[in-house]
């Protein structure tokens, strides 16, 4: 009895203090890359570069070693932003940037007022009226495209291309959406048109003109870095368990608006690094790589460019868990890769169902969503994990560290540790 209250007491002051100690390292973290000077980790005031000096200094704090000759791998490529003024009124009446509206970053500089074509379920009435709309080719309209109500596959189809292929050779697009969720993926090649999201609440009932006032910058070879460290294995040092994440984000919309992105994915890089001071005070079986990527927002371009220019070869990757959004839990994780990976799938599974770290622990197929995907690709057994449940901010100016709740984190961050282990067993 008195043995065991010892034990407990040991524990409680050894084990508490240190998994307490490590929350608050991985909310700083949080609060570091979400905070204002990151810019959102994106392309405005190169914050994609503060970030990746950041983790660098961790890295370095944590006594990590590199492959090269530092913890960066740097690449070029084109990326278009929004750095100064992103101004829309309609009819006159301001909106309020990434509440009420959202510019695709890759959108020309442009500086006007225009006329608006409104295509919707009313100006639609029939075909003859449809006909005569796309008849209306102005560069001098922004065409407003409301898709509720319109069920004609045909009109569909037709409206897919006046918004993606600009038919109706407009200065501008505006899409009305109920949900604004902003995305970078076009922000790789400049576009010639105006891309604009309204949210449908904020949308007026007249609308005739709208004036724009943009400011794009479009740099033709940015350098990207993904950020590299990792540490060696006691045992098998030939042989790598590597952990990844995305640290890069939405950046900035104009000069006011950032997207912290908290969960997308400030959380998985915080649980890479923190994987990563764990490592360094309790030495792995495996050498343990820790990987954090840029461009994923982009299209997995840094995780692209990495697996078509590893570091040490692919093939001595034993196992990759690519951690993007795991800052919720409520309805425990998703695992994608779960159902082609059976062997390595029933090992989280049965790590759960005696440790009861997370609610539930749930399988998908295969999914080029995140930047597991070129590994896997590539032949490297990886699974890609989020969280379910909980907050749903996505990609949008409201995912902030202060509502992002952590629910299962240190249950995650566990079964890690302990899923690591059982690779070795
Ligand atoms: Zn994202």
């Amino acid at each position: 009895m008195k043995k065991i209250s010892v034990i407990v007491l040991l524990a409680m002051m050894f084990y508490l203090p240190l998994r307490a100690q490590d929350i608050s390292y991985v909310k700083k973290v949080i609060d570091t890359l979400t905070s204002s000077s990151m810019h959102g980790r994106g392309y405005v005031n190169k914050g994609d570069r503060i970030a990746s000096a950041f983790i660098r200094n961790e890295f370095k704090n944590d006594s990590l070693k590199y492959f090269a000759t530092n913890y960066l791998q740097t690449f070029k490529l084109p990326v278009g932003s929004l750095p100064g003024k992103v101004n829309v009124a309609i009819d006159a009446k301001n909106l309020t940037p990434a509440v009420d509206y959202l510019v695709g970053a890759s959108s020309p500089t442009t500086s006007g007022t225009y006329n608006i074509v409104r295509i919707d379920s009313q100006t639609i009435c029939n075909t003859k009226c449809f006909n005569k709309i796309l008849k209306s080719k102005n560069s001098n309209n922004f065409i407003l495209i409301d898709k509720k109500g319109i069920s004609d596959k045909t009109i569909l189809a037709t409206l897919k291309d006046v918004e993606t292929k600009n038919t109706l050779s407009a200065k501008g697009i505006i899409v009305v959406e109920d949900k604004l969720v902003w995305g970078a993926e076009d922000a790789l090649e400049p576009s010639t048109v105006v891309n604009i999201t309204l949210k449908r609440s904020s949308m007026p009932a007249v609308m005739k003109t709208i004036t724009v006032d943009i400011e794009q910058d479009f740099q033709s070879a940015h350098e990207f870095a993904n950020v590299v460290g990792y540490i060696k294995g006691t045992t098998k040092p030939d042989s790598f368990i590597v952990f990844t994440a995305h640290y890069d984000h939405l950046g900035q919309m104009g000069a006011d608006a950032y997207f912290p992105g908290a969960n997308d994915n400030a959380s998985g890089t915080a649980m890479v690094l923190d994987l990563a001071k764990y490592y360094a005070k309790n030495k792995p079986d495996y050498s343990i790589a820790f990987m954090t990527f840029t461009g994923e927002e982009l299209g997995l371009v840094g995780s692209q460019y990495y697996a078509n220019h590893p570091l040490f070869p692919l093939s001595k990757i034993r196992f990759l868990v690519n951690l993007d959004m795991v800052g919720t839990g409520d309805d425990g994780i998703k695992v994608v890769n779960g159902a082609v990976i059976n062997k390595e799938f029933n090992i989280l599974t049965k790590i759960n169902d005696e440790k009861k770290y997370l609610p539930s622990v749930n399988k998908r197929g295969e999914a080029a969503i995140s930047d597991h995907y070129f590994f896997y690709a590539k032949g490297v057994k990886a699974f890609f994990i989020y969280t379910l449940g909980g907050i749903g901010e996505y990609h949008n100016i409201y995912d902030k560290a202060s509502t992002l709740p952590l629910t299962k984190y240190d249950g995650l961050f566990k079964l890690m540790i302990d899923f690591v282990k059982a690779l070795n067993e």
